[in-house]
């Protein structure tokens, strides 16, 4: 990654729609999963993480190869294509975009959206997010330009649209050919990589964070967020609920700190709205009890997880385990994005702090008011 240059002042903001803003994999993998089980086939996450960043011609001939299909793509794609359409109207925001979207309008800067996608589809895509398209000063389709991303061009006819250098420009953007045409395009760009444990972004873009959430615009001479509060930044809350079962063994085995993980086939909706991370709320046990909870979200960097899974460490003594109880969650806050960690003994150290930084921010009321939520107390007999 380039060394970050703290004191580059930047006017403009260009932002990537799919992957960046919204969650089009998701929308993308639901329609193809669905199709592919009545052609009596399987597709799962996995397979689906395979198409990320490959266009639709080329995703239709691996999705055609891996099930065996008698389909030509272009027979493909007249198939599939109706069902996507029918549903950008529902796509949903990813974490943070609502909150970057909002801040950079409030602070009057100028802002255009250049997205691969034709016109259409964006108008349709942003239909369902109020106040997005009068925040962009411009917006550029796919089919507005000779040739889309990885070339420059729909970068360089945004900042045209804007009236602006290409060199006052910042990309925020989460593919690879994103990032390639807002370097090619002369603008800094911003990486917020969709794919788990990406790497090709990394020696492309200028900066590459883990997602909207943890986006610094002080460090580019842009109005900062203010809404971070003692080390926390409170997110639409969010809840879920399910049996807790045995993790992969590395919480209390070797960290020493016993996480009370839940089933992720469950939450696969959930967990792909959600960015990885380490967040924080409140812990509901149906055999009775409140307490505060952080948790993480992710791939678990240091353990090499081959699953998005959840985390939670309830922040309380317990005499014994609770397997098999059903633990209900508010999850209120956001600490930081996942890292990996030189030792375990560092990771262990980051990981106390993460829970002395929840402890003490959820007696603040902005948090405190979760924990009377009904949600947590479901089983609970008073
Ligand atoms: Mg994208």
């Amino acid at each position: 990654m380039a060394e970050s240059r703290p004191n580059r002042q930047f006017s403009h903001v260009i932002l990537g729609l799919d992957g960046t803003l919204v969650n089009t994999d998701y929308v993308v993998h639901q329609v193809l999963k669905s199709f592919l089980v009545k052609e009596g086939k399987t597709w799962d996450s996995k397979k689906s993480q395979c198409l990320l960043g490959k266009g639709p011609y080329e995703a239709a001939v691996a999705v055609l190869e891996d099930c065996e299909l008698p389909y030509s793509a272009e027979e493909f794609l007249n198939l599939i294509t109706p069902m996507l359409t029918e549903k950008w109207g529902n796509i949903k925001a990813l974490a943070g975009a609502n909150r970057l979207v909002e801040h950079l309008r409030s602070k009057g800067i100028c802002v255009a959206l250049a997205s691969n996608s034709p016109r259409a589809n964006i108008r349709a895509k942003l239909s369902c997010h109020p106040g997005w398209e009068e925040s962009f000063a411009a917006i550029v389709g796919g089919d507005e330009v000779t040739k889309g991303k990885p070339s420059p061009n729909i970068f360089v006819e945004a900042a045209k649209r804007i009236k602006s250098d290409p060199s006052n420009c910042i990309v925020i953007e989460d593919s690879l050919p994103g990032v390639l045409a807002g370097k090619a395009a002369g603008m800094h760009v911003i990486a917020v990589p969709s794919i788990p444990k990406s790497t090709a972004e990394s020696g492309a873009a200028d900066e590459v964070i883990n997602s909207l959430l943890d986006l610094r615009l002080e460090k580019w001479g842009l109005p900062p967020f203010v809404d971070w509060i003692e080390d926390t930044l409170p997110i639409e809350p969010w809840f879920i609920r399910g049996p807790v079962i045995k993790g992969y063994g590395s919480g209390s085995g070797l960290l020493g700190i016993p996480t009370a993980n839940l089933p992720v086939d469950k939450f696969s909706d959930i967990l792909s709205e959600h960015t990885s991370g380490v967040y924080f709320g409140w812990a509901g046990l149906s055999e009775g009890g409140i307490y505060k909870m952080v948790m993480s979200v992710g791939w678990n960097p240091y353990f090499h997880n081959s699953e998005k899974t959840i985390e939670p460490w309830i922040l309380h003594d317990f005499s014994e385990d609770f397997y098999g109880e059903e633990l209900s969650l508010a999850i209120t806050g956001y600490i930081r994005p996942e890292a990996n960690f030189r030792s375990v003994e560092s990771l262990i150290e980051r990981i106390r702090e993460d829970g002395r930084i929840a402890e003490k921010a959820l007696d603040l009321p902005i948090y405190a008011c979760y924990k009377d939520s009904t949600y947590l107390r479901r089983g609970q007999s008073n």
